[in-house]
């Protein structure tokens, strides 16, 4: 197993615009030596934003909530909509509204300009609102690559079924936003002991190996998640609560993996057990339980960033803020 090097949550959430109320889980401006971007690269920044009720906000039309135009560029910006809705506009002149279940993956690239807002019917309608925003980074070679979209429905995910470790039986699913799961069939007959190994690969297209999931689980049992050996490993424990890897972690926080180390055998490295279980014999039931799993390559290249721009060297950040200023962005 991977193990745990450390359990991040003592944050204190603050509110971006006045739409999404997140807790920054992971920032690569953060000088702790223990747990900063050489930990968490290629991911730059996580936000996350736990489950709250919105009431309905009869002022739609004249003021959403949300965060205005303001740029992003060199990194890729990942929404994930967990409950509610989120709509956005570009400089592109792209729009759409993200669904519940939906992800949208923007390549900002050489840069864009766009706002993130409640969409217009989960304004007018309030409710419970859950989302994450993630910032991945772009390695220098695609820094400068075109702005574009990939908006994704829960539709188009593919969903793998987990599986109990000891018994077989479903305990749970996971949704391959990207990346590739590797699903290995046991043979019924154990006397053949075969197995046949698939590969399922992540609905959204990357610049550099990442494994985003989402993990559910419904049921008691244990399940195990298996993760490369040489990628950088992080989970955000959502909803509910679970022995992982033997430690028991609440929703509200992110796992911090060890780092990868080639020199670990393949055993001690590449899988995370999920155990869910349950002191009480009562008839409660079950709360699904829901995490995010992410793990990356690292890129392993210097960053220079400030606000919204992640740039390689001091140069070329001061050079995007001087393009900012005289109305040069993203050109
Ligand atoms: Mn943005």
């Amino acid at each position: 197993m991977r193990p745990i090097k450390h359990i991040h949550g003592d944050k204190e959430p603050h509110w971006v615009g006045d739409g999404f109320y997140v807790k920054t889980l992971v920032n690569h401006l953060e000088k702790n030596t223990d747990f900063n971007y050489q930990h968490t690269d290629p991911f730059l920044l996580l936000d996350y934003s736990q489950p709250m009720s919105f009431a309905p906000n009869p002022n739609y039309e004249s003021q959403s909530h949300g965060v205005g135009q303001h740029p992003h560029k060199g990194f890729e910006t990942v929404t994930i909509a967990y409950a509610g809705e989120i709509s956005h506009a570009d400089s592109t002149g792209g729009y759409g509204v993200i669904q519940e279940g939906g992800v949208q993956w923007m390549t900002a690239g050489r840069g864009i300009m766009h706002e993130e807002f409640h969409s217009e019917a989960f304004g007018q309608r309030g409710g419970d609102f859950s989302m994450v925003q993630l910032w991945v980074n772009l390695p220098s070679a695609h820094k400068l690559t075109d702005p574009k979209y990939q908006s994704i429905k829960r539709a188009d995910l593919p969903v793998v079924e987990l599986k109990d470790n000891k018994n077989g039986d479903p305990v749970g699913t996971a949704v391959i936003i990207a990346g590739e799961w590797q699903d290995i069939e046991q043979a019924k007959n154990r006397q053949t002991s075969e197995s046949t190994q698939k590969t399922i690969q992540g609905a959204a297209e990357t610049f550099t190996a990442i494994n985003m999931w989402n993990i559910e689980l419904h049921s008691l049992g244990t399940a195990t998640l298996q993760v490369p050996n040489t990628h950088n490993v992080m989970l955000l424990m959502q909803e509910g609560e679970l022995l992982i890897n033997g430690t028991s972690i609440s929703a509200g926080n992110l796992i911090q993996f060890e780092a990868p180390n080639v020199n670990r055998t393949a055993a001690d490295n590449d899988s995370i057990k999920l155990e869910y279980s349950t002191a009480t014999n009562d008839d409660t039931p079950l709360m699904p339980v829901k995490l995010l799993l992410l793990s990356g390559e690292p890129i392993g290249e210097p960053i220079a960033g400030y606000g919204p721009f992640v740039m390689n060297t001091q140069a070329e950040l001061k050079q995007t803020f001087r393009d900012y200023q005289t109305g040069n962005f993203g050109k």
